[in-house]
């Protein structure tokens, strides 16, 4: 009978799961998904604390209580946290797979008919993603949120790659070892974890900060893996199912992201992108031209197509709901308003989706960069909000540029060009953007909530435009 509880709620937990991640594809059903994705947890936690074999109520709950000390506080990070607040979390489900394996490694000393191949194999598996996904994933927690000891950029040294891959070589020829004579070599276990634990930390040094989101992707699906492996070292189905569905989703997204910056995950792992880049000294005397939010105003009502490219600006000042203020006013006007949505604006996959959904702008209104492009020159205004890198033209020809290569919204294709920040400071790439001192191109310097709301204010009190 309790088999078949815990077998019955693994299997609903599992498609769930597969709902959930199917769910997430539209933003429309996207808190659907959420929902279904805590109650499968729960289920699975449920179903599995019938097992009589495993259940230690004390133990149990201590860890729930933990779990709650923690999760409930990281549940607050503001959403331009969100990256390192996911690192974080792979970092725990990586430590929670490693200990497991350490722990079933010694228990097993015990019974050593445990030790098959296969799945001693598993347990070598489990610990050595495990660990190398809690150390990694701090690493990249830590330089997204620009922790001082941890340098921002790439830290690179001579022979770099070859000693990581021969340290990961270390850890998997131990590994190997112990599959062999897991008893007799058992001294060889604690140097598995502890070059694990190494090679997690010198696989993210060399990567900048700004390819983190990628490299977090990554580490998800490792910490995916390293729960299937866990999954085949508990005999667990639940555990392979989820593992597989996050190692493999977390790998379609690091292959998007990718693609979006038309980037390898050669060049993101060992690239080194994001070093200091030698300023060219001519730049530095050139000018950006202003204009004031009056006179933006009136550009804008003139305008008979604007498109409006939001980027981390926006996020940063919480303008979305001014901004939708500012599509109300134009499409009022009759004016053909559209948002331009680059894959990687933002901190985030999907950040803009996500603000501009919050401030109820119609989906049909966003669209995807490679279909925004071709009507850029029939554009009259495109008004960025916070946006940089994104709209950067260095990245279409500048071979030096760190974000070259990068496809880009074509603001500067448009016939003018209105640019919302606070000052001319560069974007999370750190160069300088061509786009605001062309001729077409008039600055509007402030915070973007700010200079949004004054775009509004002229327009809605603008009979005198
Ligand atoms: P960006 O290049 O980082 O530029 C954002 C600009 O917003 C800055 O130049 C800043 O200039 C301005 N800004 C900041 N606060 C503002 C405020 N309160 N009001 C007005 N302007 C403000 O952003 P992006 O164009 O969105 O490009 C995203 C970059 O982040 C890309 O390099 C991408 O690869 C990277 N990235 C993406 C993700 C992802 O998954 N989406 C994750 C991590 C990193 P001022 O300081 O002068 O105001």
């Amino acid at each position: 009978m309790t088999f078949w509880v815990i077998e019955g709620a693994y299997l609903v937990a599992s498609a769930l799961f597969v709902m959930s991640l199917y769910w997430m594809n539209d933003p429309k059903t996207a808190r659907r998904a959420v929902g279904a994705g805590v109650l499968a947890m729960a289920i699975a936690i449920v179903g599995t604390l019938f097992n009589p074999g495993i259940v230690n109520w004390g133990w149990i709950a201590g860890a729930v209580a933990v779990g709650f000390l923690l999760g409930v506080p990281l549940s607050w990070v503001p959403l331009t946290a969100v990256p390192q607040r996911t690192a974080v979390s792979h970092a725990f489900g990586g430590l929670a797979a490693g200990l497991v394996g350490v722990a079933e490694f010694y228990l097993w000393q015990a019974e050593p008919g445990r030790f098959t191949a296969f799945r001693t194999s598993a347990l070598v598996t489990e610990v050595i993603l495990g660990f190398l996904t809690f150390t990694g994933s701090l690493m990249a927690a830590g330089k997204l949120q620009e922790v001082k000891w941890i340098p921002q950029r790439p830290v690179t040294y001579p022979f770099q790659n070859q000693s990581n891959v021969a340290l990961l070589g270390l850890a998997v020829a131990c590994g190997v070892a112990l599959v062999w004579k897991p008893v007799e070599l058992a001294t060889l276990f604690p140097l598995v974890v502890v070059f694990a634990l190494a090679f997690g930390i010198l696989l993210i040094i060399p990567i900048g900060g700004a390819d983190m989101p990628t490299v977090i992707s990554l580490l998800n699906s490792y910490a995916g893996l390293s729960a299937v492996a866990m999954g085949f070292v508990l005999d667990n189905k639940l555990l392979v199912i989820a593992g597989a569905l996050d190692g493999s989703s977390g790998l379609i997204l690091s292959i998007i992201m990718c693609r979006a910056m038309n980037r390898s995950f050669a060049n993101v792992l060992f690239g080194a992108f994001g070093q200091v880049q030698q300023k060219a000294g001519a730049a530095e005397t050139r000018t950006a031209k202003r204009e004031t939010p009056e006179g933006a105003a009136q550009v804008l009502e003139m305008a008979s197509r604007v498109v409006i490219v939001p980027g981390y600006g926006m996020a940063v000042a919480q303008a979305q709901q001014r901004v939708r203020e500012l599509y109300d006013e134009l499409t009022k006007r009759g004016i053909e308003v559209k948002f331009a949505i680059h894959p990687v604006a933002g901190r985030m996959p999907g950040h803009m989706n996500v603000l501009l959904a919050e401030a109820d702008i119609p989906y049909d209104k966003l669209v995807e960069m490679d279909d925004i492009n071709p009507e850029m020159p029939q554009t009259d205004v495109v008004l960025v909000i916070g946006a940089n890198d994104v709209v950067n033209p260095a990245a279409r020809h500048d071979k030096s540029s760190p974000i070259f290569g990068m496809p880009i919204i074509d603001a500067d294709k448009a016939r003018m060009c209105l640019a919302i920040k606070r000052s001319m400071n560069p974007g999370f790439a750190g160069i300088e953007n061509e786009l605001y001192f062309a001729d077409r191109t008039y600055m509007l310097f402030g915070d973007a909530k700010a200079v949004v709301s004054d775009l509004v204010k002229q327009l809605s009190g603008g009979s005198g435009l």
